[in-house]
């Protein structure tokens, strides 16, 4: 039976590390970490997002600055609020909930965002960054579930690394964080031919697909490490519905040397590593070097 990697409990230990950090930065530089998130009309699960990363950045002792307007309100009237944000120093990341409404376009809103500000790690600044193995920011799913591999594995150098997804939010940063690392990376997508077969080379499997319980038992290659990113909502005989991954987890956890379970697995880490993106964001903008262990 594989292990369970618990992404809880590791996303409960960075926040108190950044609680920590945070305090540190208040008491030596009078510097307290100011996250803003905005959010754009009244998407029940974005509401849902948003409140839970101003809760737990109030927690971490940062700022939090919530942004809440109307389905309705103009692109420009946005991008003006954006330009605000650049300019407040009480600010130090900006997160803009995405999908945004049809009528404004989430690259001219991405691109707007002052990159030392993007702890999304979505402006095309940082994108270019991550690729050419500069400092910037990761995007933080796939900076989280680095985290919890290289804290669970030490080393991934050279080792066979899958990302079954290529979206700009998850599979292709994944893919890129993985060669950083030093791992033999392929990246499959909905083209992919015998994904099982391409599935079962992976010593490091990650799933960011949108497709519940899509990667079987016996797609994994026995022993190897499998991280879930899905998260789909689906609806059980007895009519309750219930959140699983695009990892059959039941039979997967009979082969996989260790795997995320959803919830509970990757969804914690996301937050948590937005609070220490906006924790670094805070210390580089100030000129402060950034605790090196962390
Ligand atoms: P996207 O829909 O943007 O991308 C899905 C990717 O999966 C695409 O690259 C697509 O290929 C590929 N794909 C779709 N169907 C198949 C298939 N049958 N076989 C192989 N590949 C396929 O999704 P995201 O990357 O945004 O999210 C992926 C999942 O992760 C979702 O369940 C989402 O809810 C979850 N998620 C979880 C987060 C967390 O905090 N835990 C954060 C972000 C996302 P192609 O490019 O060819 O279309």
């Amino acid at each position: 039976m594989a292990l369970i990697l618990d992404g809880k409990a590791f996303a409960g230990k960075l926040r108190e590390k950044v609680r920590e950090m945070t305090s540190t930065l208040m008491s030596e530089h009078r510097i307290q970490p100011g996250l803003a998130v905005i959010l754009v009309g009244e998407d029940p699960a974005s509401q849902v997002y948003v409140r839970n990363k101003g809760k737990q950045a109030l927690e971490a002792g940062f700022n939090s600055f919530e942004h809440k307007l109307p389905d309705d309100i103009s692109e420009e009237k946005l991008l003006s609020l954006l330009d605000r944000l650049n300019d407040d120093d009480k600010v130090h990341g900006i997160l803009v909930q995405l999908p945004l409404p049809p009528h404004i376009s989430e690259q001219k809103v991405i691109d707007r965002i002052n990159p030392e500000k993007d702890v999304d790690g979505f402006h095309i600044s940082n994108v270019g960054k991550l690729a050419t193995g500069l400092e910037g920011f990761v995007p933080c799913t796939p900076l989280g579930c680095s985290m919890l591999l290289k804290d669970y594995l030490g080393d991934l150098s050279g080792l066979n690394a899958v990302v079954v997804g290529r979206s700009n939010i998850v599979g292709k940063p994944m893919a890129a964080l993985l060669l950083k690392e030093s791992c033999t990376v392929t990246v499959a997508h909905s083209r992919t031919k015998n994904l099982a077969d391409v599935c079962r080379r992976a010593d490091i499997l990650v799933a960011a697909v949108g497709r519940p319980k899509m990667i079987k038992g016996d797609w994994v290659k026995p022993g190897a490490t499998v991280i879930d990113v899905g998260i789909n909502r689906i609806k059980k005989e007895d009519g309750t519905s219930a959140l699983v991954g695009d990892v059959d987890f039941d039979s997967v956890q009979q082969v996989a040397g260790a795997i995320t379970p959803v919830p509970g697995g990757v969804g914690p880490m996301t937050i948590a590593c937005l609070l220490y993106n906006t924790l670094v964001a805070a210390h580089r903008i100030n000129g402060i070097p950034f605790p090196a262990d962390t």
